[in-house]
């Protein structure tokens, strides 16, 4: 676990003081911090994937430092706008832009859409003529690499996200005039550590996207690389160096020919300010193994069970006993709510809070909040210094009908 300042012990502490119940918190002044030191270059133009945290002031904090908003949804959108965002600094992904989403979008001023099908181009060109506008497009390309040759992305999974350029090689921009095609987007990786990997990783989509922009006729102004950019969830992993990062996108935009780079980024941006803090309900052996089961599990965070990768965690007292491994286990009657294997201090007891970190992005809106009727989290943030709680624990019998 990254090492936690003494003003932000004290919060968490107070917090397990007064509350009974999980909650997250995050740190809105060590976000700013990082953000800016995000923002400090001329290499890529930066936008926040809205889906990593969607709370009103994670938003306002990543504004504030100047990224603009990717959202892939009319409510992820309608969050964004509630914070002030101008609508032209928001861009639109996403597999499902139904007819209806897109001239709601359109409507309410957004002017950059990925197009992620034929079908999107097609409608978008149609809404952006009934609504008398000019979109700027990106298509979203899906590669593989050929059987035999390594494949960079280490499997050839289809997903529904771009198309495959064979597709996109039978659009013919010009029967779509209400639609300025600006360049292409590629994002098919997860949370890399490795900046090497990464320009590897880039430079081998450079000449099959440089191909298609030929072949359709239209000049690769901006390339979009996505997100992907990782956060350590073990403490073997060293985190990613922004600067080996920049690096390696000045080169890609050597390289590339492009006048500007963007990413969206949303785990590297967001991850390392939030904390889950969880009360410890008891200990037990089993087996020979010890396990505690905790308040909150995956009702809390999800993230453990669909990507089999625990967040880190820590014992939220200072204890000098000897370590060893406990299973941690939610409250759900599922053995799925597993929340990962982790060395703790052997006197922890059902007095105790545990602390889990990197948990500001796929957190609190990855989850499962309803099943087996427990409370949902809490929220608070640190701004300026002080401790505010924006969400209460909601009871059940708040959302149960
Ligand atoms: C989820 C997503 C991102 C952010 O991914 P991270 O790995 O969290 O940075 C960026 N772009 C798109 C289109 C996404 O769907």
């Amino acid at each position: 676990m990254h090492p936690v300042s003494t003003e932000l012990q004290m919060h968490l502490e107070c917090i397990s003081q007064e509350q009974l119940e999980p909650c997250f918190v995050y740190d809105l002044d060590a976000l700013r911090q990082h953000l800016d030191k995000l923002m400090a270059q001329d290499v890529v133009k930066l936008w926040y994937a809205v889906k990593a945290n969607p709370l009103s002031r994670i938003i306002r904090t990543l504004a504030e430092a100047g990224f603009q908003f990717d959202v892939a949804s009319s409510g992820e959108l309608h969050q964004v706008l509630a914070q002030q965002i101008n609508p032209e600094q928001v861009l639109n992904t996403g597999p499902a832009k139904s007819k209806r989403q897109i001239d709601e979008f359109i409507a309410l001023g957004v002017r950059t859409f990925v197009a992620e099908s034929l079908n999107q181009v097609r409608w978008l060109n149609q809404a952006a003529q009934a609504h008398k506008v000019q979109l700027k497009l990106l298509l979203r390309v899906q590669l593989r690499w050929p059987k035999g040759e390594k494949n960079p992305l280490g499997g050839d999974t289809l997903t529904p996200f771009g198309l495959d350029p064979q597709q996109w090689h039978g659009l013919y921009l010009a029967d779509y005039p209400a639609l300025t095609c600006i360049g292409v987007h590629i994002f098919q990786w997860g949370n890399m550590l490795s900046a090497d990997k990464l320009l590897h990783l880039w430079q081998q989509m450079l000449p099959p996207l440089q191909v298609l922009s030929e072949q359709l006729g239209f000049a690769m102004q901006v390339l979009d690389l996505g997100g992907g950019l990782g956060v350590p969830y073990d403490d073997e992993s060293e985190p990613l160096a922004w600067q080996d990062v920049l690096t390696a996108l000045a080169q890609i935009k050597r390289e590339s020919g492009v006048q500007e780079l963007w990413m969206e980024l949303g785990r590297y941006a967001v991850a390392e300010c939030g904390y889950y803090l969880n009360p410890v309900v008891e200990q037990k052996e089993n087996y020979g193994e010890q396990q505690l089961i905790v308040s909150g599990g995956i009702n809390h965070l999800l993230r453990p069970a669909v990507a089999g990768q625990a967040f880190p965690c820590a014992l939220l007292r200072t204890s000098t006993a000897p370590t060893r491994a406990f299973n941690i286990h939610g409250p759900l009657c599922t053995a799925l709510d597993s929340l990962g294997t982790h060395m703790l201090p052997e006197d922890i007891n059902e007095q105790d809070w545990l602390v889990f970190t990197q948990t500001g992005a796929y957190g609190f809106t990855e989850s499962m909040p309803f099943f087996l009727c427990h409370p949902m989290a809490a929220e608070y943030v640190i701004a300026d210094g002080n401790l505010h709680l924006l969400r209460e624990s909601a009871a059940p019998s708040s959302y149960l009908r």
